[in-house]
């Protein structure tokens, strides 16, 4: 349908211009309602990394120096990007998980300093599907006059997320998280806060100045449609997801010594990470070519380097190497279900019987 719509949204001169910037704007407005914000807080990016990067270089930009608490545990996006900044003028606390995988909004609050500009904390670990208390957070930072960041990669279209309820200043989203297309994403950044966030892509001066660039306006009709999809079926799609995710646990959990990892009621419906003792990760891994399960750690042609995530709450190397990161989504049956859990109790089965036969 979109095909014949070659328009740029800005090129406000003529009628193709304007049917692209319709559909831009149509989109802004189904993914504000997906998280209950003003389609004007809605900056559009290529995904999460970018959101995440604009929210915090484009703070530290405006800030100069000072400090930023984060977490062990956050996306690479985030990490690499706290990285960065500490090689400039900033200086940055990694507050670590507790052992359900939760960051404590205590620890936050303890971490806090004179010259902390932001907090980052991400709503839902991507390897282990804990959710975190970010209202609580977010009210510390309120009280301390600190913006909040939080990145929703794996929790909008997946959890209610209401940005006031949950006192969020700046939200990175991802449209392939969300049955969207890859390369867009957004940011939403809180009119009320009155960010001082600054441009990191400069250019034309699209979207309020915040991100340069010729939009990309199939992919944003794509992530507009799909937010609305994700919004009309949140609640029965979580109710079917959490019913095959505890499906799949009650299999795996018949297993001696299985083990999982993070929290076990505060998580989102559709993953968990679950650890197989005995056994070694990478050759689990590998006899089970026929399930899309993954390792969630780097894989380099030799070793399997344990998750980062899995060592910062605490669990031992071997039994983080042999963990399994499992997903349920929009397409996943029953039958699929019961077809994973029996396929990893037979590889688990087998490498522990060879392992305790030599
Ligand atoms: C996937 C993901 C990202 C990166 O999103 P892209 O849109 O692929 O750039 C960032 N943070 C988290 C938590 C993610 O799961």
């Amino acid at each position: 349908m979109f095909d014949g719509d070659f328009g740029n949204p800005a090129s406000s001169s003529h009628v193709f211009g304007w049917e692209a910037e319709e559909h831009v704007e149509n989109a802004r407005v189904q993914l504000a309602q997906l998280i209950g914000a003003d389609p004007l807080e809605i900056v559009w990016t290529s995904g999460a990394t970018e959101s995440d990067n604009l929210a915090l270089k484009g703070l530290a930009e405006h800030y100069g120096s000072g400090h930023i608490v984060t977490s062990a545990y956050e996306h690479k996006a985030v990490l690499d990007t706290c990285e960065y900044l500490e090689k400039r003028d900033v200086r940055v606390t990694y507050v670590e998980p507790g052992s359900d995988g939760l960051i404590s909004p205590k620890h936050v609050e303890d971490a806090l300093e004179d010259d902390t500009f932001a907090v980052s904390i991400m709503h839902v670990n991507n390897e282990i599907g804990v959710l975190n208390d970010v209202a609580s957070i977010g009210q510390i930072c309120r009280d301390r006059e600190v913006f909040f960041h939080v990145d929703g990669a794996q929790s909008v279209g997946k959890v209610p997320v209401r940005v006031e309820d949950l006192k969020i200043d700046m939200l990175s989203i991802s449209g392939h998280k969300i049955y969207g297309p890859k390369g867009i994403g957004a940011l939403y950044v809180r009119r009320a806060a009155s960010i001082p966030l600054q441009a990191i892509i400069h250019g034309g001066g699209h979207e309020r100045g915040l991100r340069s660039g010729t939009l990309a306006t199939h992919q944003i009709v794509g992530i507009g449609a799909a937010a609305a999809i994700c919004a009309e079926e949140l609640d029965p799609e979580a109710n079917r997801l959490r019913a095959l995710r505890e499906r799949l646990w009650s299999h795996l959990k018949q297993m001696p010594d299985v083990h999982l990892n993070g929290s076990d009621d505060q998580r989102i419906p559709g993953l968990i990470n679950v650890g197989f003792g005995g056994v070694d990760g990478e050759t689990l891994l590998m006899a089970l070519n026929d399930v899309a399960v993954s390792s969630g750690s780097a894989c380099t042609s030799a070793t399997v380097e344990p998750s980062y995530v899995l060592r910062a709450i605490g669990v031992e190397d071997s039994l983080a190497s042999a963990s399994l990161r499992f997903t349920v989504g929009r397409f996943t049956t029953e039958e699929d279900v019961d077809f994973a859990a029996m396929r990893v109790a037979d590889v688990v089965h087998t490498l522990r019987e060879r392992r305790t036969s030599i």
